[in-house]
């Protein structure tokens, strides 16, 4: 029989990654064209407050490319400001804080936070107006979470499972609303939202899931994949959410039968893994190139895996417009 690898379809990138790195990217080549990639001030063409996408081979290759990435805007110095060099918030989003320090001094913002994380960041002002109390369901500490809670942490109360409902105390008149990350794990999360009615029987959810397209979509096809797979490898790196959340996913589909795998890359690859397996299931985070899968069919390839098969659940054709800053560099 021939040990194959089995593809889920969709994986990677989605459109608000891609978006943020077409971002950074634009500007560089703006900056190429206009022969400032390499300035008489040692200014480099653009800032990137944090990792752009949580991927270290985009942000490695961007900053190849000239980009500097800063954890915070301390990093950056005044003269950038005084240059017009830009800095480029993250797909992740900023909370206000990080805003208005941008504004404080003067730099020149180019928000490449992904509109559905945007959305989020919305909800949470458009509640606290109406005077509720947010139950935000996320990461402590991940760069999506902090901006969100930033937007109101007097009324966002984070929680990360099931098991934290209890740690929560309302009363029963007041007005509640729970929110979420947009990378967690679609059936998790259903669990907590169960334990949050259980306590919370008037606990409103928005208009529509928080969790979005690009995530639910990736789940949907590592489940299918880890069916028909002995084990699994995910490609992504340790800090993104949506990639963690596919090895989870694909762990639980695969149950007692194998083990899920994460790499950043095929050097990852461990050839132990896949003694007595027959098929084995790839799928990869949103923030992940395609060029890295392809580098792991290669080297299961060389392992014996020689048929590739793709299960595909949807086609996607979401699309965001860049930012406006950078549409007329991109023209
Ligand atoms: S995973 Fe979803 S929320 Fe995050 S950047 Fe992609 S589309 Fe936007």
């Amino acid at each position: 029989m021939t040990k194959s690898v089995v593809l889920a379809d969709p994986r990677g990138f989605c459109a608000g990654v891609d978006r943020a790195i077409l971002t950074v990217q634009t500007i560089l080549k703006a900056a190429q064209s206009a022969g400032k990639l390499h300035r008489e001030d040692g200014l480099p063409p653009v800032y990137v407050r944090r990792q752009i996408v949580h991927n270290k081979h985009v942000v490695e290759d961007l900053a190849n490319q000239g980009a500097v990435f800063v954890q915070e805007l301390g990093e950056v110095p005044d003269a950038a400001a005084q240059a017009g060099i830009p800095v480029v918030f993250s797909a992740h989003g900023v909370s206000p804080v990080v805003k208005a320090e941008a504004e404080r001094r003067g730099m020149h913002v180019v928000d490449a936070t992904c509109p559905l994380v945007g959305k989020v960041h919305r909800e949470v002002l458009r509640f606290v107006k109406e005077g509720y109390e947010i139950v935000y369901i996320g990461h402590k500490g991940h760069d999506e979470a902090v901006g969100v809670v930033g937007e109101s942490p007097e009324h966002v109360h984070l929680i990360e499972h099931a098991d934290d409902v209890t740690s929560l105390e309302f009363a029963p008149d007041t007005k509640l609303v729970l929110l979420s990350q947009t990378t967690l794990s679609v059936d998790e999360t259903a669990d907590t939202i169960a334990a949050l009615k259980a306590r919370f029987p008037w606990i409103e959810e928005p208009p529509s899931s928080d969790i979005c397209y690009a995530t639910s979509n990736r789940q949907a096809a590592v489940k299918l994949v880890a069916e028909q797979s002995d084990c699994v490898v995910i490609v992504g790196s340790a800090n993104s959410s949506n990639s963690v959340r596919l090895m989870e996913v694909a762990q639980e589909g695969l149950g007692q039968r194998g083990k899920a795998y994460r790499v950043d890359d095929a050097g990852e690859l461990a050839p132990a893994w896949f003694d007595g397996v027959e098929s084995v299931g790839i799928s990869s985070g949103a923030s992940v190139p395609d060029e890295l899968v392809s580098g792991v069919i290669e080297a299961l390839r060389d392992l014996g895996f020689t048929g590739v098969k793709s299960v595909e659940t949807i086609k996607e054709n979401m699309h965001f417009v860049l930012p406006p800053q950078v549409r007329a560099l991109a023209k």
